[in-house]
């Protein structure tokens, strides 16, 4: 049975395109499952003119585009507990009329002060809006009750405008009030790596350097810049995928075990790993990332000629770079990550690769056997779920001959319809109060640290763009910082 949870959430930005589309249905599937129940109420605001009944309406309809039976009795009830408050939220004076809501349903749903703020906004907002609701008495004084503040990102875009906004945001939430979405942290097979490695001897006991030659992270997208071009085109790949998702997925892989499955546990080892991860200086950053930007094919134009991107822009759509750890466990085993728009498919996945045997005793010059394969231990993030883990074993035949083989594990496609979508369980951890699965601040700051500096290094050059074409896996340097290190790419085009 389902732990009912109490809190008035107020959504800022309540009729933007991610609270429709992502955070409405998961708090849905929070009330069907039993986490919400009666003692809830939500307030959305904007600066939208619009009453209640008009919200309720676009709130059926949110449902309803994300495939649930949005005329039912069970969402009519959930839908009847939504509000609608004008706001601007750059006028301090108008607070009153939220806090005047918010304690109204209070008493109504017996909320007992709980209160989570979800900033659903252009970031430049969030410095003013954590501001004001303390200021204007938004926050909850009952000492037993809690207030938290969600945080979408961009957080910041280098590390002085995210610190300033951190020092914005301090003044008025405690740092364990803070919860930084990073929406990666809420998929299945990214919270399955805690699992694999601290729950199999098989797996922890290797997970090193002595035995692992190099991890690779790839998180891939077939579609291009879309509609969101003019965010994009400040941001970049590096901005928009590494200093968030993938270092986050990094520290997940590279911390030492937690003294206990708890956020506090959790994050300081995260810091403590982004701690030694090597911030390089102007030579090895040139050398160890390459940047990229798609080019034209047949009737798909290239980045500089989508709608709202400037035709000189010089931003990049794809990154690879090598990252190497300065401490016992991963000394001289690099990772190696890569993102990018347009490339050949949609898809996320960790290929760890493990070192070969010292000695290779089949390779006897009688018998000749090809050379052995290495273990190669996939987690599959999206768009399937599930494990794969390559091992060599003999032909099946008369011969001695040897031959890479998998055991695979996929979630299977009715398990994974059960799977919560991130933003349900991310819901779910604010509710609880878990902050396991989002950013802490020295997490974000250590991560701004080391991107700064590939971004000062870029800065200073013109880039040759564009240098890939769309559906390849990126420019050829991507390729060439690898093979300089006598590796491969494990997911390559056509293996
Ligand atoms: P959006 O532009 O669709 O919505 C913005 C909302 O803010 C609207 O409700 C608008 O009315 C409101 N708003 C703007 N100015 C206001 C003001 N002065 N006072 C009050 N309300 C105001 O944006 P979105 O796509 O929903 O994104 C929201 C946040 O989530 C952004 O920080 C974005 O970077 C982040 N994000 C969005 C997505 C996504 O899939 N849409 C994914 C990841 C992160």
């Amino acid at each position: 049975m389902a732990t009912e949870r109490t809190a008035l959430f107020m959504f800022f930005g309540g009729t933007g395109d991610l609270a429709y589309r992502k955070l409405y249905p998961s708090l849905f599937n929070l009330y069907r499952k039993g986490n919400l129940r009666s003692h809830f109420a939500v307030i959305g605001t904007s600066r939208q003119t619009l009453d209640d009944e008009k919200f309720r309406a676009a709130i059926k309809k949110s449902l309803a585009d994300s495939g649930e039976r949005a005329d039912s009795k069970e969402a009519s009830d959930f839908i009847s507990h939504f509000y609608y408050q004008a706001h601007d939220v750059t006028d301090t004076a108008h607070y009153s009329v939220l806090k005047e809501l918010a304690d109204k349903l209070d008493k109504k749903y017996k909320l007992q002060g709980n209160r989570i703020f979800y900033l659903s906004m252009a970031p430049q907002f969030f410095g003013t809006i954590a501001q004001d609701l303390r200021s204007q008495g938004l926050m909850s004084d009952n000492k037993d009750a809690f207030n938290r503040l969600v945080i979408e990102k961009p957080f910041g875009r280098d590390f002085d405008s995210a610190k300033q906004l951190n020092d914005a945001l301090s003044k008025s939430f405690d740092e364990e009030q803070i919860f930084r979405i990073d929406h990666y942290l809420g998929k299945e097979m990214i919270q399955n790596i805690e699992a694999l490695r601290f729950g199999n001897t098989l797996v922890e006991s290797l997970w090193n350097n002595r035995y692992i030659d190099n991890i690779q992270v790839t998180l891939s997208e077939k579609l291009g810049v879309e509609e969101r071009a003019s965010y994009y085109d400040n941001s970049g790949a590096l901005r928009d995928m590494v200093q968030n998702h993938i270092m986050q997925i990094v520290s997940l892989l590279a911390m030492e075990q937690p003294v206990a499955f708890t956020d506090t546990d959790i994050r300081a080892e995260k810091v403590k790993a982004l701690r030694s991860l090597r911030v390089y200086n102007v030579a090895d950053a040139a050398t160890n990332f390459v940047r990229g930007q798609y080019g034209s094919i047949n009737d798909q134009a290239d980045y500089r000629h989508e709608d709202n991107v400037p035709h000189d822009s010089t931003t990049e759509t794809f990154v690879a770079g090598k990252l190497l750890f300065d401490n016992y466990r991963w000394s001289g085993t690099p990772f190696y990550i890569r993102t990018g728009k347009m490339l050949a498919d949609k898809f996320t996945r960790v290929d760890v690769v493990f070192k070969k045997p010292l000695v290779d005793i089949f390779a006897f010059p009688q018998a000749p056997n090809a050379p052995l394969a290495a273990n190669v231990l996939t987690i599959f993030v999206e768009p399937h779920a599930g494990f794969s883990l390559q091992l060599n074993a003999k032909t099946n035949d008369a011969t001695f001959q040897t031959e890479p083989i998998k055991l695979d594990y996929l979630v299977d496609a009715e398990k994974s319809k059960e799977t919560p979508e991130p933003y349900e369980r991310l819901l779910h951890d604010v509710m609880k109060g878990d902050g396991t699965n989002f950013s802490s601040w020295p997490e974000v700051s250590y991560a701004w640290k080391f991107v700064d500096q590939i971004r000062r290094v870029w800065d200073l050059q013109e880039p040759q763009f564009p240098n890939y074409t769309p559906h390849s896996m990126g420019p050829a340097a991507a390729e060439e910082l690898i093979q300089r290190d006598h590796r491969q790419w494990v997911y390559r085009l056509n293996n």
